[in-house]
């Protein structure tokens, strides 16, 4: 076979694309990956600003799949930065010696089946074209930044920044005075380290967010040598509970909203005092009911109000109009402390919004602030975004693009109707961003491996009714939540004419993989392949346990 000739094309080399790589590699296959970065990472290569790190806990955010990685890489951290992560990955791509079948600085620009070949060719920046059995898109959900324009830009004599796009080399904000917009988690993260630096530091915040502190320590051996003794173990659970990761899963059998208040409280003090993101998963009706979640969003808006010192600015910061969770929770080291200092400070722009940016600065409504430099924490054109850029073309040269034009269609999340042999790794309607990424990543690479194994030369696409279903469950499932009431990038509200939809899958992680395994198991249900529809045909609503107490309540909630 020529180096034009793959079994596997796949796209994008961060954590999804390099276990599909070395997963196909195993089963013999000749695979490539096209990534537009020159070297591995994915996020973790394009977001260097001050202060990244994960939020799930180091010891969970890392691969599962190969045991004596697994036992000699030790993490720092609790919560590990940006360089250790991006050091881990390119320690795996080494050690697994993946950077021979990547193709660095090749972005993909188009995909297009060919029916006669049953071949995808797969064209790239460089005006190369090369064809492939299989597509697989390791594209990543938070990839495109998202840089809103905002007029008079190219007017201003300092210097610009995107936190997802951030200098390779470093900045270095010492004596300057700095503009950041946005309090979202990458904003929440880098205020605090630019703080330090800059002589003054000015945040625009339109909306608020609920961040719960990290508790970020460094990690001690002892700990390190316990999980590492019951690895497996913990791996396991994580894949059992609600978001991938070990503490999401609801931990009381009690409604938070039949306790008294004092109670409810009492447990949001321990878990205040855990840290991190197990903080919602304490009773079962706080992320349907307003009036438990409300518990959970006082008690964080009152964290907020004792933590600064300013009563003005902390009531800016106490995030009043939607349920807490329903926005990405962020995980805090010293934000809100951030705002204590006398060289920081807060504009709503709610208030007074910003008109322009000048040759100085940022004008408002109603002031010209001066900056050296204005960071853009502005966030990501989240899950479809990515996959929009790239013309992918499937059957009688359909566009995808077109196709998600009111919103993605997928069946679980793996694939779209009318695109055969094309895979997406935590695409739109699977758990992805609801959950600990690496756990939902390594269960769709082992089940898309699996599934190019089982259908060999053969053709594999969903049928649109499994589609279709699969999207309304998804739809379902989400409105029973309190997701759609906030305005968040899961919904796409983030990104102005993009269609409001919520796009992750909230069935829980253990459940989805054991529809994806019924799928497979039964000859793919909901997949025609060869053109031969499977016999079987999932309902998804088989494998949740609805807990029947929170059906008044969700419409309770509606009825409200
Ligand atoms: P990515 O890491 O996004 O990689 C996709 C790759 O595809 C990129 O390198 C990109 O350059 C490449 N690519 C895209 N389009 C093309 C194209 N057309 N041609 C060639 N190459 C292309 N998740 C968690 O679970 N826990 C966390 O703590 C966490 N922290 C995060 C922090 C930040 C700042 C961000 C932005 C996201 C975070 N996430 C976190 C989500 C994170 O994206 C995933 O955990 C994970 O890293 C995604 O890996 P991936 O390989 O699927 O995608
Ligand atoms: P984000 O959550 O979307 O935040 C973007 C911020 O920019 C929001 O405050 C948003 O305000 C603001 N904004 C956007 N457009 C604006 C405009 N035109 N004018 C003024 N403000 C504007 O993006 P993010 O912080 O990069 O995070 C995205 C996701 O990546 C996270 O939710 C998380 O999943 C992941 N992430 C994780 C970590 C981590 O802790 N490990 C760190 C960073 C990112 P509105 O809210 O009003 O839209």
């Amino acid at each position: 076979m020529s180096d034009t000739e793959l079994d596997v094309a796949i796209v994008g080399a961060g954590f999804s694309g390099l276990y599909m790589l070395h997963r196909l590699r195993k089963m013999g296959l000749k695979a490539t990956i096209f990534e537009a970065g020159d070297g591995v990472g994915g996020t973790w290569y394009w977001n260097r600003y001050p202060g990244a790190r994960c939020d799930i806990e180091s010891m969970e955010y890392s691969y599962s799949w190969d045991e004596e990685l697994e036992q000699e890489w030790e993490w720092s951290e609790r919560y590990s930065p940006q360089p250790e992560i991006l050091d881990y990955i390119n320690h795996v791509a080494d050690r697994f010696d993946l950077k021979r079948d990547i193709r660095f600085s090749t972005r993909v620009e188009g995909c297009h089946w060919d029916a006669d070949a049953n071949r995808w060719t797969v064209m790239t920046d460089g005006g190369e074209t090369v064809s492939a059995r299989f597509v697989v898109m390791a594209t990543g959900c938070l990839s495109s930044p998202n840089k809103p324009d905002f007029e008079g830009e190219a007017d201003f004599e300092g210097d610009t920044y995107l936190t997802g796009l951030w200098p390779h080399e470093g900045v270095d904000f010492t004596g300057q005075r700095v503009g950041v917009i946005g309090t979202g988690s990458s904003a929440i993260q880098s205020i605090p380290i630019i703080a330090k630096e800059a002589a003054s530091l000015t945040v625009f915040q339109r909306t608020p967010n609920y961040a719960i502190p990290a508790h970020n320590h460094p990690l001690d051996p002892e700990t390190v040598s316990e999980v590492k003794a019951d690895y497996h173990a913990i791996r396991d659970q994580a894949r059992e509970e609600a978001a991938g990761f070990v503490g999401s899963k609801t931990e009381h059998e009690e409604l938070a909203t039949e306790l008294p208040p004092e109670q409810v409280r009492e447990e949001l003090e321990k878990r205040w005092a855990r840290g991190g993101l197990t903080f919602m998963a304490s009773y079962p009706d706080m992320g349907v009911s307003l009036k438990a979640n409300d518990m959970a969003a006082e008690f964080i808006r009152d964290k907020i109000r004792d933590r600064v010192e300013d009563p003005e600015t902390a009531e800016l910061l106490c995030p009043k109009d939607y349920p807490a969770g329903a926005k990405r929770m962020c995980v805090d080291i010293h934000y809100y402390e951030t705002f204590n200092q006398d060289h920081v400070s807060l504009v709503d722009i709610n208030a007074t919004p910003i008109e322009r940016i000048t040759a100085k600065g940022v004008k408002t409504s109603d002031t010209e602030y001066a900056f050296d430099s204005i960071v853009f924490a502005t966030g990501f054109d989240a899950m479809t975004g990515t996959l929009a850029k790239i013309d992918i073309r499937g059957r009688r040269g359909a566009k995808l693009s077109e196709k998600w034009e009111a919103g993605p269609l997928t069946y679980l999340g793996l694939m779209s109707a009318g695109f055969p042999n094309l895979f997406l790794v935590t695409g739109p309607q699977s758990p992805s961003v609801i959950s600990n990424m690496i756990v939902s990543i390594e269960q769709h690479v082992e089940w898309i491996a699996d599934c190019i194994g089982a259908v060999g030369a053969g053709v594999i696409e969903p049928l649109e009714q499994a589609e279709q279903e699969w999207v309304e469950h998804t739809n379902l499932i989400a409105s029973m939540t309190v997701y759609p009431y906030a305005k968040s990038w899961y919904l796409g509200d983030n990104i102005p004419g993009k269609p409001r939809i919520f796009m992750a899958y909230l069935g829980g992680v253990p459940q989805y993989r054991r529809m994806c395994d019924w799928v497979a198991e039964n000859g793919y249900a909901g997949f025609a392949v060869d053109g031969s529809p499977a016999n079987a045909k999932l309902d998804p609503m088989e494998f949740l346990e609805v807990d029947e107490r929170l059906l008044p309540l969700i419409a309770e909630r509606e009825a409200a």
